[in-house]
């Protein structure tokens, strides 16, 4: 038998069940001049209270959803701007201990093709990785006793140290089983960015009946995973929930629940929230027909409200979502998206391994990253590899961002034009060159002519051949 959990595990949960409830219950039917004023509230870079996201969640009326949808475009605007942040998924092995009903790579699945990258095979997806021009990863590991803190934190080294042509990966973010304190100070020591874990759902009956086997089915050990990540001196973590698990607004409160828990316990809320919806996993028929789908009407409006409700938090849309749905949801607040992704086991280098046997599920956008990084810019989008707060050590960067005015025109804007001219240098197609030239070139038009000069120094710099410039 396994020992996994040595620490303490709390009794206590900050996921006040019955309370939520009532709370969905009492804001039915709002009255509009209170959506109102909750709007105005977040407009004022305010993070809602429970009572006041959960009458937002009952706004039913088209007219005063748009409103929010609205907000939502314009609180991402006024805050974030127009960057969007690029990163891709890279699947380290899929063994795994837990039984978890939605997922492809649960224990009792006997379908599924079981692989861990080897570290020859680990550099090889990397170098792929580089290649395409990415700066950013997500390394995901399924729970396994072999997926210790030393092998994880060995794989994430491996990875800073492939440099490949011009580029390297230059932040590393985590998705992996919850770890114990110590755990988690091993995988730091090597530097990660985000620690990322979802709670899949917050109602903890359903998620009983979820996890059925292995460590995962103690909620609270996972309800706390990221406080102990806190604890060991990672400052940045991102929360989730698995959307279709159980009602959604119910989800989206708990999200809220758990932001403010980590605010009082720690002083700083979640660095990311990501939402992912169900798909489709090989023999795995939960994940086929989910007892609490999501339409795509839901999603946008539960994306909307969790812009608002939590104004400085980085949003992650994944390629889970088809191109058109994510065009739309992308404007509602999102702040990272991955492209050009590949969760087959080994598949970014050996193009059959993207099969559903080695799949933990289905992606719905499978556009390369140049096809992206091109609608982006005709959108008018800016996308960014940019890594320089977190190298520069300013952890918790979008609180940076959404605290200190003019954070973002004179450190963000410059340094996401630099991370792009590096990608239209190195890896870009001729069309997506010829529009990012024309997009620099716009943003370089708006910005103060002191701020102006700088970068336009720094973008000959590259041109000329230099890499990593960064304000
Ligand atoms: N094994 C670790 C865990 O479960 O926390 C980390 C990696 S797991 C592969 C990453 C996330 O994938 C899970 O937290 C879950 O939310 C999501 N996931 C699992 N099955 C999915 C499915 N069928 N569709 C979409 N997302 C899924
Ligand atoms: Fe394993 Fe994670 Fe999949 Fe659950 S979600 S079966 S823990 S890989």
């Amino acid at each position: 038998m396994y020992v996994f959990v040595k620490e303490r595990v709390e009794s206590r949960s900050f996921i006040p069940e019955e309370k939520i409830f009532e709370l969905l219950e009492k804001t039915k039917n709002p009255d509009p001049k209170r959506v109102r004023e909750i709007i105005q509230k977040s407009l004022n870079k305010n993070r809602l209270d429970p009572e006041e996201t959960a009458t937002l969640l009952n706004v039913e009326d088209p007219d005063l959803l748009e409103e929010i949808f609205e907000a939502a475009r314009t609180l991402k605007e006024r805050i974030y701007g127009n960057r969007i942040v690029l990163f891709a998924p890279l699947y380290i092995g899929n063994d795994c201990i837990n039984d978890c009903v939605y997922c492809g790579f649960r224990v009792s699945n006997r379908v599924v093709e079981r692989k861990t990258l080897t570290e020859e095979q680990l550099k090889e997806e990397v170098r792929a990785l580089v290649s395409q021009g990415h700066k950013r990863l997500i390394v995901v590991y399924g729970e396994h006793p072999k997926y210790s803190p030393e092998f994880i934190a060995r794989t994430i080294d491996i990875v800073y140290n492939t440099k490949y042509g011009n580029g390297e990966i230059r932040r590393v973010n985590v998705n992996a089983a919850p770890q114990t304190i110590e755990g988690y100070k091993i995988i730091k020591s090597v530097g990660i960015g985000t620690f990322q874990i979802f709670q899949e759902t917050y109602h903890r009956e359903t998620y009983l009946k979820l996890h059925p086997r292995g460590p995962k089915s103690n909620y609270n050990w996972r309800l706390y995973g990221l406080d102990r990540a806190m604890m060991a001196g990672i400052d940045d973590v991102g929360i989730g929930a698995l959307f279709g698990l159980y009602d959604w607004k119910f989800e989206v409160m708990g999200l809220l629940y758990h932001t403010i828990h980590l605010e009082e316990r720690f002083g700083v809320g979640p660095h990311t929230i990501s939402f992912p919806r169900i798909k489709p996993a090989i023999n795995t028929p939960y994940s086929q027909k989910p007892e609490h789908a999501v339409s795509d009407e839901d999603f946008k409006k539960l994306v909307a409200i969790i812009r608002l409700s939590v104004p400085y938090t980085g949003m992650i849309l994944t390629a889970r979502e088809p191109a058109k749905l994510r065009d739309e949801v992308i404007k509602l607040g999102v702040s990272q998206i991955d492209a050009g992704s590949r969760i087959g086991i080994g598949a970014y280098s050996h193009r059959e391994d993207d099969e559903d046997r080695k799949r933990q599920f289905t992606l719905e956008d499978p556009r390369p990253l140049d096809q992206v990084m091109r609608s982006l810019l005709k959108e008018g989008f800016v996308p960014s590899f940019c890594t320089a707060c977190y190298r520069a050590g300013r952890t918790g960067e979008h609180f940076m961002e959404f605290a200190i005015p003019g954070f973002v025109k004179n450190f963000c804007t410059p340094n996401a034009l630099f991370t792009l001219q590096e990608y239209l240098c190195d890896y870009a197609t001729e069309e997506t060159r010829r529009i990012g030239e024309e997009v620099i070139e716009k943003e370089l038009q708006k910005m103060n002519p002191k701020i102006r000069e700088r970068v336009k120094e720094g973008l000959e710099r590259i041109k000329r051949g230099e890499r990593d410039v960064r304000f």
